[in-house]
């Protein structure tokens, strides 16, 4: 989430069965970055969901849930797969530094995360779910 504090009312899970096989595609690349994040704690799960919060204003893309190490991505951001990287890369670095948005710690780590995903990328680490996928 990127913004300061938002109080989450509800998630509720969208489990897989029920997505589009394009947001499945993207939700195989996000699981596969994160993957590539599990030390020192693993990410327990990276799912799909509707996210209720109290602040009606704020647009929420993902949340990561410091308790059950989870990372829960929006409907909108799943649909596309730039978004779906950049949310799980944002959310990522919540599950490494337990730091809270806008904290240098936060931020260096988006840049560490994301330095070591476009490095993987480029490898072609994905190359093979990244076949069928419109950036
Ligand atoms: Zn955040």
């Amino acid at each position: 989430m990127k913004s300061k504090r938002i109080t989450v009312i509800s998630i509720d899970v969208i489990n897989d069965e029920k997505l589009s096989p394009l947001e499945r595609r993207h939700l195989a690349v996000a699981r596969t970055i994160a993957g590539w994040f599990q030390t020192p704690i693993p990410i327990a799960k990276l799912v799909c969901a509707k996210v209720v919060i109290v602040e009606k204003h704020l647009v929420l893309d993902g949340v990561y849930s410091l308790g059950s190490k989870s990372i829960y991505l929006t409907e909108s951001v799943v649909n596309r797969l730039q978004p779906t990287i950049e949310t799980t890369i944002h959310e990522i670095a919540h599950h490494i530094t337990g730091s809270e948005d806008d904290t240098p710690e936060h931020e260096l780590e988006i840049d560490r995360v994301s330095e070591e995903v476009i490095k993987r990328v480029e490898a072609g680490e994905i190359n093979n779910l990244l076949g069928d996928v419109t950036w």
